[in-house]
């Protein structure tokens, strides 16, 4: 058997680069893998988004991230991010993913697509950005229907339905809107989502009272057609509307089979939370720790990047006591 890693960490986005950063400050031997690029969720996020925190609260180990608009978009995260994990050498395997963890005694195997690794500690930062959370109506799987939203310019001159009421969904719906496709929201609620970023929240509530984004409120999609799709009120009403595109954007999960499978539990709840200490991050499995949002369980927006960066200090502090 190889010797084995202090730590390996799975997932490089912006929490496993700052558990990668804490570690290799610490003289411990880590690697981390990565299934895709470099901050591949963020690097996945829409072209035009605008990150709600402003740049030094996305900050990792205090090195500065400078940005010349209040609140930073895509395109700086990627470089602030990238340059911090190439400047400081970061060992990080891409496109590699995980698909399968054993454990002998105190030691883990960590099995990828391409070789298998030996390691004392597992930090799983594998964040929730890969799983949508599906409607689960027919046609949905017709190529017309998307859960991930990049760009408003294949969308113009278009009927489009925006499926939810949070802020990709009226970041999307705004930008479609404003390149000339025809939107319709069918929320869910009866409201615009209380979270959605506090400057953008005027400007979609009054481009549905003016008429010009169209907002089916205590609304959901029932079955989607080529042409068409079905809509259903909670008072019973049903009707359906001309439709090219369906964006399905009602969130993301993280993957939950994974912890299962690790053993890691979960609460029985809907909110599907993860067992770990919160003073060190350490699961019910000793020596797998959680970073990041995927600490949140279906509950998405409790970890951020803003609030989730303490997590690589706890852990490391963790791990260098047990040595
Ligand atoms: P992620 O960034 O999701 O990284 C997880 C990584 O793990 C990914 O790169 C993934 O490819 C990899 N991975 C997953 N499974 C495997 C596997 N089996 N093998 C190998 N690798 C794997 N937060 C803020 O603080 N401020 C904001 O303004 C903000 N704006 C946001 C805007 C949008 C549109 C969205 C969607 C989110 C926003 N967030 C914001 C939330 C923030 O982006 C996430 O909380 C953050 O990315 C979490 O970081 P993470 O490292 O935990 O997970």
């Amino acid at each position: 058997m190889k010797k084995p890693l202090d730590i390996l960490i799975i997932g490089a986005g912006p929490i496993g680069i700052a558990c990668a950063l804490e570690a290799q400050k610490n003289n411990l031997s880590y690697v981390v893998i990565e299934k895709g690029t470099i901050v591949n969720s963020l690097y996945n996020y829409p072209a035009n988004m605008t990150f709600f925190s402003s740049s030094d609260k996305l900050e990792i180990d205090e090195i500065p991230f400078i940005s010349s608009n209040a609140k930073p978009n895509k395109r700086e995260a990627l470089e602030y991010y990238r340059r911090i994990a190439t400047s400081h050498k970061l060992k990080i395997h891409l496109f590699e993913k995980v698909v399968d963890i054993g454990s002998q005694e105190t030691v883990f195997e960590v099995v990828t697509e391409k070789s298998n690794y030996f390691t004392t500690n597992i930090i799983l930062a594998t964040g929730f950005y890969d799983i949508p959370n599906y409607l689960r109506v027919p046609g949905e799987n017709l190529s017309k229907v998307y859960h991930y939203y990049n760009d408003p310019h294949y969308f113009s001159g278009q009927d489009i339905i925006v499926v939810g009421a949070s802020n990709s969904s009226v970041d999307a719906a705004l930008e479609i809107y404003r390149k000339g496709g025809r939107v319709t929201m069918v929320i869910r609620g009866e409201q615009i989502g209380e979270r959605v970023k506090y400057w953008v929240r005027p400007d979609i509530i009054n481009r549905i009272e003016e008429g010009s984004i169209t907002a089916l409120y205590n609304t959901e999609i029932t079955e989607i057609r080529k042409d068409n799709v079905d809509i259903l009120s909670k008072n019973g009403e049903k009707r359906t509307i001309k439709n090219d595109f369906v964006l399905a954007l009602t969130g993301y999960k993280p993957d939950f089979q994974f912890l299962e499978k690790l053993g890691v539990y979960l609460s029985k709840d809907a909110k599907k939370l993860p067992d770990y200490d919160t003073t060190t991050m350490e699961t019910n499995i000793k020596g797998v720790y959680l970073a990041g949002v995927i600490c949140g369980g279906m509950e998405t927006h409790k970890w951020f990047i803003e609030n989730s960066r303490i997590h690589p200090k706890r852990i490391v502090k963790s791990i260098l006591a047990k040595k």
